[in-house]
């Protein structure tokens, strides 16, 4: 089984991206599991048909520890996929990284991976590794495969930057290694070239460029994955090319993170110099 843990900046596309990533997946006959890691619990809805799932966190907190069962808490989705919600703290208490380590802990302990004979685990992580909870995957050893969804945006990299850091320090504790970047394309000017050699300046490697394309849009109005909405879409084509380049996956990384200085010269370079 492979746990793996998608990060990166907030509203960058981990959500769809994953889901359209575990949809291909699935398509591929892979059995796989999708648990969302952040309070807003919207990481599975397009698997499920737009259906808001019950999270983990309001099971345990609405009717405690005993009723929390697989049954209540993992859903089928798209192609079988088992979707399961963290949940998030009552908004202002709590901590939401422990949220999710709570929620983790309780589905192992629930058996949730074996009796579902799971091929792939994916945790769709909110952005931020600054807090210690939401590091918590790769920190306890969980997921030791991340891969990070970024543009060519400065405040993207920037963040896929210093989630390096993060994996950077839990690389011997937890083993914690990077797969790749995925460029999920905001269509800044040279991005393909400047997300390469950023991915490359990590030790890394760019796994996959995603168009920027409204049929994204269009499938989440419908509720549903690009590859359910419409799957003989080019853009269905690159989710399923970013899932065999996944399953085939050979390079995994302790990350070497750059300073501003360095990330700042490379959008000079890459950017904008090529759109003058
Ligand atoms: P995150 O989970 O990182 O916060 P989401 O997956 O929720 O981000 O994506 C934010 C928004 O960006 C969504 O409304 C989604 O429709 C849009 N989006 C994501 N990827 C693409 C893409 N490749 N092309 C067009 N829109 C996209
Ligand atoms: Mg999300």
């Amino acid at each position: 089984m492979r746990q793996i843990a998608i990060y990166g900046k907030g509203g960058i596309g981990k959500s769809t991206t994953t889901q359209n990533l575990v949809a291909a997946l699935g398509e591929a006959k892979k059995k796989v599991m999708l648990v969302g890691c952040d309070p807003k619990a919207d990481s599975t809805r397009m698997l499920l048909g737009g259906m808001m799932q019950q999270t983990v966190l309001d099971t345990l907190r609405m009717e405690g520890e005993d009723e929390v069962t697989l049954d209540v808490v993992v859903q089928d989705g798209f192609q079988g996929i088992k979707c399961v919600e963290s949940g998030g703290p009552e908004p202002g208490i709590g901590c939401a990284g422990r949220g999710i380590i709570t929620a983790i802990t309780l589905l192992e302990n629930l058996g949730a991976y074996e009796k579902n004979q799971i091929d792939y685990v994916f945790y769709d992580v909110l952005g931020d590794v600054v807090c210690g909870g939401f590091a918590m995957p790769m920190r306890e050893g969980k997921a030791k495969e991340i891969y990070i969804v970024a543009s060519g945006e400065l405040m993207a990299l920037y963040a896929a930057n210093n989630i390096c850091k993060g994996i950077v320090k839990f690389a011997n504790s937890g083993g914690a290694r990077l797969g790749g970047i995925i460029c999920n394309s905001r269509n800044v000017d040279g991005e393909l070239n400047l997300v390469t050699a950023f991915a490359q300046r990590l030790g890394s490697q760019l796994i996959q460029f995603i168009p920027r394309d409204n049929i994204v849009q269009r499938a989440e109005i419908n509720k549903k994955t690009v590859i359910s909405y419409q799957s003989d879409s080019s853009q269905a084509d690159v989710y399923r090319s970013l899932a065999n380049k996944l399953d085939n996956n050979d390079m995994f990384v302790v990350p070497k993170p750059m300073p501003m200085e360095v990330l700042e010269k490379m959008m000079m370079e890459f950017g904008i110099i090529e759109a003058a």
